[in-house]
C-alpha cells in the first residue's frame, strides 16, 4: 500500500468485461487499478456510496477543429468536453484545416495532445490527401509519425477501385480504416427524403445514399481483410448488412446517441440546429439501429461530436453547418431514453460505450495487458450518479460549441467524476480525491 494509494469506496461497479456488477472497493495506485474487493483500506479515500463506477467511456469518431477552427473547439476545451461525458479515450478525425494527412501535422498533433488533452486522444489521419479521394496518404510515415487509424470522414470515399487501394494499403501498413459510407451522387439532399422533407419541402437524401456506399464497403473489407470500421450507422438496411458482412471480414461499426434516440420529427421545426450527418431517420430506422446495437451487430457508440459556431446553426436547414455536440449528452441521452425506457439493460451500455471501443481501441493501438475495471488495467474510470437528473443548457456546456440537438431536454444519469490514469480530469460532485476519507 503506496502513499499516493486511493480507494473508491462503496460505488457500485459495473463492467461486463470483467463480469463486475456489485458494490465493492477499487485501489488505484501509480495510475493503475491495483485491487479490486470489499473492505479495502488506505489513507486516501474517495466515498462513491450510492454511485455507479464504470471502466472510462471511449468515443472513435470526434471533431475536435484542432486545426483550423479552434473558435468552435481546441483539443483543452474538447478533452474537458469528454471528460465531462465520461470519455477517457478519443480518436479525433482528419477533417480538419489543414487536413491531417501529412506525417509533419500528425505529429505535430501528437505533441499538442500530450500538452493538451485531459484524455488519452488518438489521431485519424486522412486515407486520402485532403480527403479527396484521388491520392492515397503516406500511411507507413503517418503511422511513424503517430496516426492512429486512417478516415475520409466527412465525405466518404466515391470510388469502389479508389477504396480497395485505400483498404489494401491501409492493411499493409497496420492502420485501421474508419469509414463514413456516404454516396454523393444520392445524398444530394439536407434532410431525409421522407415524410418529414416532404411537409417541411426540404431536399431530401436517401436512405439508400447510406446503403449503397456501406454495401460497396464491405464487399470490398470481406475481400481485402482490412481492419474496417464502420462509423454512423443510422439506416436499419445498412446495419442488417454489417450483420451479414461482419462474420466474413474483420468488421466492426457504431451508431450515434443521436440516431438512437432522435427521429426526422425534428426537422419540421426547420432549425437548422437538427441538420446533421448522415441525417435524423424515420422511426423504423432508429428502432432498427437500436435492435442492432442490442444484439451485438453492432459493436458500439460512438458521438460524431461535431462543434459548430453559432452563426453556422442559427441558419435556416438548408444553410446550416451538419453535425451536433455529443461528448457530453452521450450517456445520459441512452440511459434516459433506452436503458430507462428497457430497450437497452445498463450492462449493454456500458459494453457499446466502454468495453467494446477500447478493446478496439487497444487492439488497434498494440496495447497489452488487462483492461476494464481489473488490477493491472489502467485506472481509467467513469462516475456516474444514475439518479442524478440536468437540463441541458447552452451556458452550462463545457465544449466551446453549444449545438446539441438535446438543448432544454431534461435527462437522467449524470457523470459525477471522471478519472484517466488515476488523475481526476473531470470533477463534478467536488470530491477531490482524498478529500473524503
Ligand atoms: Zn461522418
Ligand atoms: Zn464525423
Amino acid at each position: 500500500m503506496g502513499a499516493q494509494d486511493l480507494i473508491i469506496r462503496g460505488a457500485h461497479v459495473l463492467d461486463p468485461g470483467s463480469n463486475l456488477d456489485g458494490i465493492t472497493d477499487v485501489r488505484l495506485s501509480a495510475g493503475r487499478i491495483t485491487e479490486v474487493g470489499e473492505g479495502l483500506r488506505g489513507v486516501r479515500a474517495l466515498d462513491a456510496s450510492g454511485l455507479h463506477l464504470f471502466p472510462g467511456f471511449v468515443d472513435v469518431h470526434a471533431h475536435w477543429r484542432t486545426p483550423g477552427r479552434e473558435d468552435e473547439e481546441t483539443i483543452e476545451t474538447g478533452s474537458a468536453a469528454a471528460a465531462a461525458g465520461g470519455f477517457t479515450s478519443v480518436v479525433m478525425m482528419p477533417n480538419t484545416d489543414p487536413v491531417i494527412d501529412k506525417p509533419v501535422v500528425v505529429s505535430g498533433l501528437v505533441r499538442r495532445i500530450e500538452r493538451e488533452s485531459r484524455v488519452r486522444a488518438y489521431v485519424s489521419a486522412a486515407l486520402h490527401e485532403g480527403l479527396e479521394g484521388k491520392r492515397l496518404t503516406e500511411m507507413r510515415l503517418l503511422k511513424e509519425a503517430g496516426a492512429f487509424c486512417v478516415s475520409d470522414d466527412g465525405l466518404g470515399t466515391q470510388s469502389a477501385g479508389v477504396l480497395r487501394n485505400g483498404m489494401l494499403y491501409a492493411k499493409s501498413a497496420g492502420l485501421p480504416v474508419i469509414l463514413h459510407c456516404e454516396d454523393h451522387t444520392l445524398a444530394t439532399g439536407v434532410v431525409h427524403d421522407g415524410v418529414a422533407a416532404a411537409l417541411a419541402g426540404l431536399p431530401g437524401s436517401p436512405g439508400s445514399a447510406e446503403d449503397v456506399a456501406t454495401a460497396m464497403a464491405l464487399v470490398l473489407a470481406a475481400e481485402t481483410s482490412a481492419k474496417v470500421h464502420v462509423t454512423h450507422v443510422s439506416t436499419a438496411l445498412s446495419a442488417a448488412l454489417v450483420g451479414f458482412f461482419k462474420v466474413r471480414g474483420d468488421i466492426t461499426a457504431d451508431t450515434t446517441p443521436h440516431h438512437l434516440t432522435l427521429t426526422e420529427e425534428l426537422v419540421s421545426t426547420l432549425e437548422g440546429l437538427y441538420r446533421v450527418n448522415p441525417p435524423l431517420r424515420p422511426d423504423e430506422d432508429r428502432i432498427g439501429v437500436g435492435d442492432a446495437l442490442a444484439s451485438g451487430i453492432l459493436d458500439f457508440v460512438a458521438t460524431d461530436h461535431a462543434p459548430h459556431a453559432a452563426s453556422e446553426k442559427e441558419l435556416p436547414l438548408e444553410e446550416a453547418a451538419p453535425g451536433f455536440l455529443g461528448h457530453e449528452t452521450a450517456f445520459s441521452a441512452l440511459y434516459t431514453d433506452l436503458v430507462q425506457s428497457g430497450k437497452l439493460s445498463l450492462s449493454r451500455l456500458i459494453e457499446t460505450m466502454a468495453s467494446a471501443p477500447g478493446r478496439w481501441v487497444r487492439e488497434a493501438s498494440g496495447a497489452s495487458g488487462a483492461c476494464g475495471i481489473c488490477p493491472g488495467a489502467p485506472a481509467d474510470l467513469a462516475l456516474v450518479d444514475l439518479s442524478g437528473e440536468w437540463t441541458v443548457r447552452a451556458d452550462a456546456l463545457v465544449s466551446r460549441s453549444s449545438n446539441s440537438p438535446y438543448l432544454g431536454r431534461r435527462l437522467k444519469g449524470r457523470v459525477v467524476g471522471t478519472v484517466v490514469g488515476g488523475e481526476m480530469v473531470y470533477d463534478g460532485i467536488g470530491a477531490k480525491f482524498g478529500a473524503r476519507a
